[in-house]
């Protein structure tokens, strides 16, 4: 399934993997992927990761010989942004926008980066002060619309839930879909401050009869853990919303409410993992 499986470091800091034709990964270790599908000595970025260093920023373009991006994000949480400030074009969903500009979240940066500090092996040499560097879109998303960047088709899907303003691209010549945060095999945070259960509910169903519909599967590309994800991870995660409106999934427990969290609770069934706000929770489960 995957064209080149192996993994390539133009720096200290990001790993490149070709996953179909001129389709990148980029990873940054134990975090966020985000990626490259490139044309020419140009590119499309889908999200653009946390953008930690300028040089290894410069590295990773270089070293596949792009001179020049554009960047889709399919929400603007902090770890997806981060290259952004260098983009010749930054496409975003205008409710996103709208709600990042609104509560300020550019400042969660760093907060996130001091966070993220104590878990990641950064390289030591690496930026001495994580530093936020501001973007503005230049072009907000049209749901009606198809986006064309040299052979690349992408079209957006609005899918609410993580975030208010959240979207998924399918690609459309190569069978790609572009998950952003949407789901993934790790913990969900459907507990965020715009995050909304009862919009993820209709957003899986949408995005689960879109895959149906089609006579192959897509290849399913999330920002984090396993990339490509099992499309079979689909029926677990609505099995997991099923039983939990049926009353036959308790929660494994709390979870801490913090900066970024609201209060919450965590269900658990088999690889799937979601976070439910403690105030939608009751609602949800009897709509
Ligand atoms: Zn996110």
């Amino acid at each position: 399934m995957i064209r080149n499986a192996r993994t390539q470091q133009p720096g200290h800091w990001y790993r490149i993997r070709e996953i179909k034709k001129n389709l990148f990964e980029v990873h940054e270790p134990e975090h966020v992927s985000f990626y490259i599908l490139k044309y020419d000595n140009k590119a499309v970025l889908i999200d653009s990761g946390l953008g930690l260093d300028h040089k290894e920023a410069k590295k990773l373009f270089k070293s596949l010989g792009i001179k020049e991006y554009c960047v889709m994000n399919t929400h603007l949480h902090c770890d997806h942004v981060g290259l952004n400030y260098r983009a010749k074009k930054v496409f975003a969903y205008k409710k996103e926008w709208a709600k990042y500009s609104k509560n300020k979240e550019s400042k969660h940066t760093s907060i996130y980066y001091e966070l993220l500090k104590d878990i990641l092996p950064w390289p030591k040499h690496f930026w001495l002060k994580p530093q936020h560097r501001k973007f503005k879109p230049t072009h907000f998303i049209k749901l009606s619309k198809h986006y064309d960047f040299g052979p690349w088709r992408l079209k957006p899907i609005y899918v609410p839930g993580h975030t208010t303003g959240s979207l998924c691209f399918m690609e459309e010549n190569s069978n790609v879909l572009l998950l952003g945060d949407f789901f993934y095999n790790g913990i969900l945070y459907i507990n965020l401050e715009d995050s909304s259960i009862t919009q993820f509910e209709k957003s899986l169903n949408k995005i689960a009869a879109l895959i149906r519909s089609k006579k192959k599967n897509p290849l399913l590309l999330p920002c984090h853990n396993d990339i490509p994800l099992d499309v079979r991870y689909i029926k677990r995660l609505e099995t997991l919303l099923k039983r939990i409106k049926e009353g036959k999934q308790k929660p494994r427990g709390r979870w801490p409410f913090g900066r970024f969290f609201l209060p919450s609770r965590i269900f658990v069934y088999r690889d799937v993992r979601i976070l439910i706000r403690k105030d939608q929770l009751m609602k949800w489960k009897t709509s």
